[in-house]
């Protein structure tokens, strides 16, 4: 996708990778929004969910795969 910077103008392109590093960010710390900083002025330019979604309709949330994934299991052990 491609956003302008709302500040000096210049076209940011935004890979899909990006786009999908963003949702992942916003689902998982229940953000409306992600800031994407634009390499020529440093200003930080909000591109919403919908925006994202929008850009990538085939995204779903997938949890990074780790190994520590078991250690999320609630237990009482406590
Ligand atoms: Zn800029």
């Amino acid at each position: 996708m491609q956003i302008r910077c709302y500040s000096c103008k210049m076209p940011i392109s935004i890979g899909r990778a990006s786009v999908e590093q963003a949702l992942t960010i916003i689902h998982e710390e229940d953000l409306v929004y992600y800031d994407f900083r634009c390499p020529k002025c440093k200003k930080s330019n909000r591109v919403s969910k919908e925006q994202l979604m929008h850009a990538s309709p085939a995204w779903e949330y997938k949890p990074e795969a780790k190994s520590s994934d078991e250690s999320k299991k609630k237990t009482d052990s406590k």
